[in-house]
């Protein structure tokens, strides 16, 4: 916001008359004054914690306190599934045809050519530098940890999680393809990310092996007592049935741990009853969905000079119905598997409603980037308004779900622990030093 008040000089201060979702409200006795489910409601903020929630009230007038005038809080975002490791290289490796196969060839060029620990280092910074001033408090992001790129990356994210550790909540997943699983150098990953205390992933495809790939990845979470995250069907062939595979051989080992499936893409494509099949396996299971609707819409269904009719998102309506717990993220950013994006959670919401028709009704859908994804993480403290919680929250001047997803919302307030931040983001020269970010075409790979 151009203006910030003085109000936030005060360590006890009141954010009166605001609109919040009433399913990020711990307290359910607040009754939603709108249709889209936004309770009219009084903060009052102390130390840096929110210490009062209350119906709001214009009779009472405190000390020190800002009129929001109906405008929506929320609390800090949580970005479930992301790629910070590959962000921010397409000047210098786009993707040329915008399909799925040239991004996997793409990036392996710009693995060999470029990534050293200053390089992944700054362009991985640049990512939270984003993700902090749009008002994001943890983000998962998956590594490639193929041979000795583990070491690189690993050693890269445990500089920046301490660097960051009071600002954003970092979590890591290793990403290799399952079979690597299958040999010393994948039960040496294993022990790695354990190490590390992180979560252990990797990338599902249909093969003659991947029960046995499962069944050995679930033995290494269990003897290293790990959770898990997986990338499955991020295609549209009705044969790739990887989401249900996890889910039985989840069911069949009684894993106890949170498991995360995220794109799920290939469901869409199945028929209803291998569906429903499916969508009651993942809840036995207990598994929590990812969908990357602003990725899935980029690489799903990508062919030159012809017209994109497939989405490529997951059944997201379907599994919300069964209360299979939904959420939504990033994913990759400005690389081969999505030339856009921001690290900015708002988007991606904004997208999501929109591709997925997730405004009739508003429902408790903005869950689905905050409390949710916080509850998979294992994170109780984020993502949800409560008393006794910091005051991570993001005020807008949008007073209803329309208005808040019309427009950027770039005059957003971000506070942290009650105090607000500087919301500038940062400038791409920024990366020019790296290894020729700002190379000409002609010379990229
Ligand atoms: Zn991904």
């Amino acid at each position: 916001m151009s203006i910030i008040s003085d109000i936030f000089l005060n360590d006890r201060y009141w954010l009166k008359n605001t609109h919040i979702p009433s399913c990020l409200l711990d307290n359910r006795d607040f009754i939603p004054d709108t249709r889209e489910g936004l309770c009219q409601i009084d903060l009052e903020i102390a130390q840096g914690k929110i210490s009062s929630i209350i119906l709001s009230d214009s009779t009472v007038i405190e000390d020190s306190f800002m009129d929001l005038q109906g405008g929506i809080i929320f609390p800090g975002f949580v970005d479930i599934h992301t790629h910070l490791d590959k962000s921010h290289i397409w000047e210098r490796s786009p993707n040329l045809d915008g399909t799925f196969d040239t991004a996997m060839i793409t990036l392996r060029k710009d693995t060999e050519a470029f990534w050293r620990p200053e390089d992944i280092y700054a362009r991985m910074e640049f990512g939270l530098k984003c993700s902090y001033a749009h008002g994001t408090t943890a983000i998962r992001t998956h590594l490639d940890s193929f041979g000795e790129q583990a070491d690189l990356v690993f050693k890269v994210f445990k500089e920046l999680q301490t660097q960051w550790q009071e600002k954003i909540i970092l979590q890591a997943v290793c990403l290799v393809s399952l079979d690597y699983f299958l040999t010393d150098e994948g039960v040496s990953l294993a022990d790695k990310v354990a190490d590390h205390g992180e979560v252990l992933g990797g990338f599902t495809y249909m093969n003659p092996h991947l029960d046995k790939q499962l069944h050995q990845v679930f033995r290494l979470a269990e003897e290293r007592n790990l959770c898990l995250d997986f990338h499955v069907d991020e295609n549209n062939d009705p044969n790739s049935i990887c989401l249900s595979k996890v889910a039985e051989t989840a069911i069949k080992h009684k894993f106890v741990k949170q498991i995360v499936c995220g794109h799920c893409c290939s469901l869409a494509v199945q028929p209803q009853e291998v569906v429903s099949q499916t969508i009651k396996l993942v809840k036995q299971a207990n598994i929590g969905i990812v969908s990357l609707p602003m990725c899935n819409l980029y690489l799903q269904d990508r062919a030159s000079n012809t017209t994109p009719y497939w989405r490529g998102i997951t059944k997201v309506h379907e599994f919300k119905k069964q209360e299979v717990p939904i959420t939504f993220a990033s994913d990759n950013c400005r690389d081969p598997f999505f030339g856009f994006g921001d690290h900015d959670v708002l988007e991606v919401f904004k997208e999501s409603v929109r591709i997925a028709h997730l405004d009739i009704p508003y429902s408790d859908w903005c869950s689905t980037v905050t409390k949710t994804p916080a509850t998979l993480m294992g994170l109780s403290n984020i993502g949800r308004i409560s008393v006794g919680l910091d005051a991570d929250l993001i005020l807008f001047t949008a007073r209803y779900f329309s208005e808040l997803l019309s427009r950027p919302q770039s005059d957003r307030i971000v506070l942290r622990r009650g105090k607000p931040i500087n919301t500038n983001l940062p400038k791409y020269a920024e990366l020019d030093n790296l290894t020729l970010i700002n190379q000409k075409y002609s010379k990229s790979i």
